[in-house]
């Protein structure tokens, strides 16, 4: 039994669909033919260099990623930057390479969120912004969900720390709320802070937040920043799991790579 590229892709699809993703964002096949024959997969949050070697030593033919090797239009393959080189190590080395991004952000069954939120215990409400144009209330941006039993603030810092793995986590201040109802959006989720505060939530876990939305978010809720990788890092064993439970012909392995571009000097 083989397996092409595409079937891959298709299962991927059936639980993200490429028309979910943003506008601005680059999902799908981005390097190689969906025809092409695949036995082994590397599943990466970032489409680095170094996963590329990853995947060539290990013999793997896919790379999967959520943020795509491809943002901006290319001109010119000349190796002058990441990205050209991974270009063009990519087709040198007959890698099919494929981005899941911003449609797994916005589904709720399998999504990154969904990831997010039972990582750390939470009971699963609905998603925060509902997708526009759409009557299916399972897509949309961020995810609301309550703890069975609330927790202070510091209990609620140490689980998030604790279980999401980040090394520091950047917060307003503690006002002694109770904490049970809570936001989520993996990486970068500053765009929903609207709708966490309308939503009465009493913290919003997101990364990327800028020194002025700490101040926006402070009398509203408690806001968590914990880190853009690794509020995302869980993402690549969702869709180790995935594959893996639905294909025996085909292997995904999760890349042993620390992608992080962020390092904390602590
Ligand atoms: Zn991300």
């Amino acid at each position: 039994m083989k397996t092409r590229a595409s079937e891959v892709f298709d299962f991927l699809e059936s639980i993200a669909p490429l028309h979910l993703q943003e506008k601005y964002d680059n999902s799908g096949l981005l390097i190689g033919s969906a025809d092409q024959e695949v036995t082994v997969s590397i599943i990466s949050l970032d489409c680095t260099e170094e996963v590329l070697d990853e995947a060539i030593a290990k013999g793997c033919n896919l790379i999967i990623s959520h943020h795509p090797a491809i943002f901006y239009g290319l001109k010119k393959i000349t190796g002058s930057n990441a990205t050209e080189r991974i270009v063009e190590k990519a087709i040198r080395h007959n890698l099919v390479i494929y981005a899941i991004h911003t449609n797994l952000d916005n589904t709720l069954t399998h999504g990154v969120n969904e990831r997010i939120a039972r990582r750390i215990g939470l009971d699963i409400d609905g998603i925060l912004r509902p997708m526009v144009n759409t009557v299916d209330s399972t897509l949309g941006a961020g995810i609301l969900g309550y703890f069975p039993t609330p927790l202070t603030e510091l209990q609620f810092l140490h689980l998030l720390k604790d279980l999401m793995k980040t090394k520091v986590i950047r917060h307003t201040k503690l006002t002694h709320r109770t904490i049970q109802k809570v936001a989520i959006c993996g990486g970068s989720g500053s765009f929903l802070l609207e709708d966490a505060i309308k939503a009465g939530v009493h913290a919003l876990v997101t990364a990327d937040f800028k020194y002025h939305n700490f101040f926006d978010a402070e009398a509203g809720l408690l806001a968590c920043d914990i880190g853009h990788f690794e509020s995302e890092q869980y993402t690549i064993h969702l869709l180790q799991e995935l594959i893996s439970g639905n294909f025996s012909t085909f292997a995904a392995h999760y890349t042993g790579i620390n992608t992080n571009p962020v390092h904390y000097f602590i």
